[in-house]
């Protein structure tokens, strides 16, 4: 029996990008994880359950199995003779994927698109409008003592986040509030129970306790590290919190604006704001101007929400606005492990993160018009390749029809609805499992993805597969070179 335990592994599953995981490797299979999330133990442990290892093609409208060369030409076909192609995911792969896939966009002249344009598309054009003032990761463990969760739910989307960065971590300078914290977590749990039970045996209902209390509870002027919540909901993360301030939907940018002001010592004459009372408004902003070192993480609550990169604009205006009084950085949760590699590479190449359109020789940049989801709505592709990615599950009903009815190529270890709808199925290997390379964390830190197995024969790596396409597609568009 070949047993190996292999350490400082580095987990592709989300943004997070924890490399401190440990593996058993028996026999070729990875049979324990240890310092994973159930998530991403999840991953190592049952990555290859549902897989495909053929590659396929689509004949009398079955997809039948093919060889890979058969497979890589039909997609060079495809990419040479399209016109507008365009080539979408690269979130889940890793950036030398990522820098293949830019040549080969630029080969054919297509579009090269990653799926931040569906989730920090916004956060990214802010960013591009005012600039970020951010750190790393590590920073705030060790200094961080008010951490702000806004828009976004770590302990269900990055379950390790607040335990490994954040207010559950030990840092250097700022211990970890982890106890205080689980004590509250549990009796909400059981004052939700006892009002189940109440509900349940009288015959009146028990109202409803408000969410935002109007004055902030005394710990929290403490000289101590604290975590606020600020969602339209009480999320799982809310409920660990220290604090939770709820926002009425679509009201994030009047909040900002408001503690913009209140950062400002200008007078706000209004006894509200987005459903916040204005006198408990007053004693956060005071608490953010107290801090040592103040974060803000935000998610997709508030890049997809009404206000859009408006609403980011303000978020990192107020984070500036904090700086004059003490330090602050803001920082966007990343969902996909590479989604920050995608972003960076393709910046690297062409100077643009995404929606980079190369159809007039050189890369163009319009989010809102080379975007893939515009593009496809108007129905203006005739082929797409994609790549780790699914979007038939997830764009809009009118871009998966018009996606679907133009040849399409999907280079993916999984099946997925975007697979079982395609023309030509390349099955790859699992990046990060059994495939190395590099991917950037959510504070774009490079960390190395490790080979830990080896993949089935019929599946190879992301980059050698689009490399393969790429050759095919130059020797039909220029046979004389
Ligand atoms: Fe993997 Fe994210 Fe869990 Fe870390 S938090 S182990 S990166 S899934």
């Amino acid at each position: 029996m070949n047993v190996t335990t292999i350490s400082s592994v580095t987990c592709p599953v989300c943004g997070s990008l924890c490399d401190d995981i440990e593996l058993v490797v028996e026999n070729n299979r990875v049979v324990d994880v240890k310092n994973a999330c159930a998530v991403g133990a999840a991953r190592f442990l049952h990555y290859s359950d549902h897989r495909n290892v053929k590659p396929l093609i689509r004949k009398n409208g079955e997809l039948v199995e093919a060889s890979l060369d058969e497979t890589i030409r039909k997609s060079a076909e495809i990419l040479a003779e399209a016109k507008y192609p365009i080539l979408y995911g690269w979130s889940s792969t890793n950036c030398e994927a990522s820098r293949v896939g830019l040549e080969l966009a630029e080969e054919v002249g297509g579009v090269m698109d990653n799926t931040s344009t569906i989730c920090h598309g916004p956060s990214i054009l802010a960013i591009q409008d005012v600039g970020i003032p951010t750190c790393t990761l590590g920073q705030l463990r060790h200094r961080a003592d008010l951490v702000f969760y806004w828009g976004c739910d770590p302990w269900s989307a990055h379950p390790r986040h607040v335990d490994r960065y954040t207010s559950f971590s030990t840092g250097r300078f700022q211990g970890s509030t982890w106890r205080r914290n689980a004590k509250r977590a549990a009796a909400t749990q059981t004052l939700k129970k006892l009002k189940r039970v109440a509900n349940l045996t009288m015959s009146r209902k028990v109202p409803e306790l408000s969410s935002t209390e109007s004055h902030l509870p005394e710990f929290m002027l403490r000289k101590e590290r604290k975590m606020v919540v600020v969602d339209v909901r009480k999320t799982r993360s809310a409920e660990c919190a220290d604090y939770f301030i709820q926002v009425k939907p679509n009201s994030d940018y009047e909040l900002f604006q408001a503690f913009r002001m209140l950062a400002r010592d200008e007078e706000i004459d209004v006894d509200e704001v987005a459903g916040v009372p204005v006198d408990l408004l007053e004693e956060v902003a005071d608490v953010m101007i107290g801090c040592n070192l103040g974060v803000f993480f935000f998610g997709v609550g508030l890049t997809m929400s009404s206000g859009k990169h408006r609403n980011i604009d303000a978020a990192i205006c107020l984070t500036r606005d904090l700086n004059k009084r003490t330090k602050f950085v803001i920082m966007p949760m990343r969902g996909h492990f590479n989604v920050t590699g995608a972003n960076t590479v393709s910046t690297w190449q062409t100077g643009y993160p995404f929606a980079v359109d190369f159809s007039q020789g050189y890369p163009r940049y319009n989010p809102g018009e080379t975007s893939v989801v515009d593009i496809l709505c108007r129905d203006e592709s005739d082929a797409a390749l994609v790549i780790a990615s699914d979007p038939v599950a997830h764009f809009p009903q009118k871009a998966v029809e018009n996606l679907v009815k133009k040849p399409l190529i999907t280079i993916d270890p999984e099946v997925t609805p975007t697979s079982l709808m395609s023309d030509v199925v390349i099955p790859s290997a699992f990046v990060g499992i059994e495939n190395s390379g590099t991917a950037y964390r959510m504070d774009h830190v490079p960390l190395p993805l490790k080979k830990v197995v080896e993949p089935p024969e019929t599946c190879h790596s992301d980059q050698e597969i689009l490399r393969k396409i790429l050759n095919e597609v130059k020797k039909i568009r220029r046979p004389s070179d």
